[in-house]
């Protein structure tokens, strides 16, 4: 059995782990003392240099209310230059004894807390409830894109992330097309982020060395103006597809549907005869606004749709044109429908920013006005179909009496079981993810404008 550290009973020195281990001897006299040999499965190569720390924690632009995660923490080269200096500091260290050596040294600092936990699997999403939200690392570089796939699949929390990657891969991410490093990575990623190479560095500020170069990179959303919306699930696939062979014609790769390649090539002016390395990060992304099968793809609400109108008792008074109804807050008829997966996680549904109401906020997994005529448990069905692609059985939860908070709308609530995954209309919904109900109660508690209106009624109705 491994020693282990008593909790709460600080045998370290904080002035010394402040100072920092600053030689190739400061760092193996407390790696002795923790009893880790440096392992090259988990990339334990440590930063030696101080200014060279310093310089990559101040391209995180840290302000006073920050949160900040750290991935891989290791003996804190990186981690000393953060504390004091936000409102709170998640170091999530995978070596046992490195984490418990932190978890003991830093006990009296009040804004860290310490988790034993193999990044890959760490769950960023209870963060949505801070305001700004950012990342740092010197990577281990066996799993470093795992890491950073995880933690910035989108839609994330992460307001900006900084990394130390081996070069290679810092090359993949910054890559441009008709070069070798150009591929699934970097479509993937610039498609959702704005990614910097910001410095090189040989093996010289490490010990031990590692045997491969480095670089620093950042990681910016993108934000909804970049680039026009379009359907996550279809680009990766496109993407995957297109580079599995990179040399060979995309028409004979590609996953076309009923889509005519031909036409695709003429409405995209490219070249018949494209590879997948040729095409631009907006190129893919217009030919998976293009090969998308979604029939609701391109079909954002028209002011001119008509609702039924009705009185206090929800009985029908007559049809109205929908920009009518809004704009008058006139009495009409909506379902909510609650997806949860077998683990009792919520779907949520970030809503679009093309929409007309609430854009680009969080929302029940599937929800919609009632058409003409319409009955509710079929406008639920009809709307879990068009919003997530799925259909299933639906269960009546509660009914819910029209307020300004519900917009007017007489809503019914339904529920299912589904685990996903789901085919999202771009028009309607940018992105989407289970969440425990828990981290959903406090999210909605920390960041209400984070929500729909609608959902937050159907919210408090449905856990009365
Ligand atoms: N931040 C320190 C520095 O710059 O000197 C250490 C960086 S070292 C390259 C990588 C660190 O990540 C090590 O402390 C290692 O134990 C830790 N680590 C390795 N795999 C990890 C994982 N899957 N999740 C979290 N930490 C991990």
């Amino acid at each position: 059995m491994e020693p282990s550290l008593p909790k709460n009973e600080s045998v370290y020195d904080l002035q010394e782990f402040l100072s920092g281990f600053n030689s190739d001897s400061e760092v193996i006299k407390i790696l002795n003392l923790l009893g880790v040999r440096p392992s090259k499965g988990l990339g334990q190569n440590f930063l030696i240099d101080a200014s060279v720390s310093e310089s990559i924690v101040a391209t995180l632009n840290i302000e006073p209310d920050d949160v900040v995660v750290e991935i891989g923490p290791g003996l804190g080269a990186l981690t000393r230059h953060l504390i004091g200096k936000v409102k709170k500091l998640v170091l999530v260290e995978y070596d046992r004894r490195i984490y418990e050596y932190l978890r003991d040294v830093l006990s009296e600092v009040d804004e860290v807390e310490v988790i034993h936990q193999d990044a890959v699997n760490f769950d960023i999403r209870p963060f949505y409830v801070e305001d700004s939200v950012k990342i740092i690392g010197n990577l281990p570089y066996s799993c470093g894109t795992e890491i950073i796939r995880n933690l910035l699949t989108f839609p994330s929390p992460v307001d900006l992330a900084v990394f130390m990657l081996q070069k290679e891969v810092v090359n993949r991410f910054c890559a441009v097309p008709r070069t070798k490093s150009y591929g699934v990575l970097t479509v993937m990623t610039s498609a959702f982020w704005n990614v910097e190479r910001l410095q090189d560095l040989t093996y010289e500020p490490f010990t031990p060395k590692p045997a491969v170069d480095s670089s620093v990179i950042r990681f910016i959303p993108c934000g909804p103006d970049k680039f026009p919306p379009f359907n996550q699930r279809v680009l990766k696939r496109i993407v995957k597809c297109g580079f599995h062979e990179r040399r060979k014609q995309l028409k004979r790769r590609l996953p076309l549907g009923f889509t005519d390649w031909g036409q695709i090539c003429k409405e995209m002016n490219i070249q018949e005869t494209a590879r997948a390395e040729e095409l631009s990060v907006d190129e893919w992304i217009n030919m998976a606004r293009i090969i998308d099968d979604n029939p609701l793809k391109d079909n954002p609400q028209k002011g001119t749709e008509l609702f039924d109108v009705v009185d206090e008792n929800d009985q029908v008074l007559g049809q109205k044109e929908r920009a009518h109804v809004h704009a008058e807050g006139l009495l009409h008829r909506a379902v909510h429908v609650f997806v949860f997966n077998k683990s009792g996680d919520l779907y949520l549904q970030k809503r679009s920013m093309l929409k007309d109401s609430s854009p680009g906020l969080w929302e029940s997994s599937a929800s919609g006005h009632l058409d003409v005529n319409e009955e509710y448990h079929s406008a639920a069905v009809r709307e879990l179909a068009e919003e997530l692609g799925i259909s299933g059985e639906i269960k009546l939860n509660c009914s819910i009496e029209p307020s300004e908070r519900t917009g007017w709308e007489f809503v019914r609530l339904y529920s299912c079981e589904h685990n996903g995954p789901f085919n999202l209309p771009y028009s309607e919904i940018e992105g989407g993810g289970f969440f425990r109900t828990s981290m959903i109660q406090t999210w909605l508690k920390e960041r209400p404008e984070d929500f729909a209106s609608g959902f937050v009624e159907c919210w408090n109705n449905y856990f009365e």
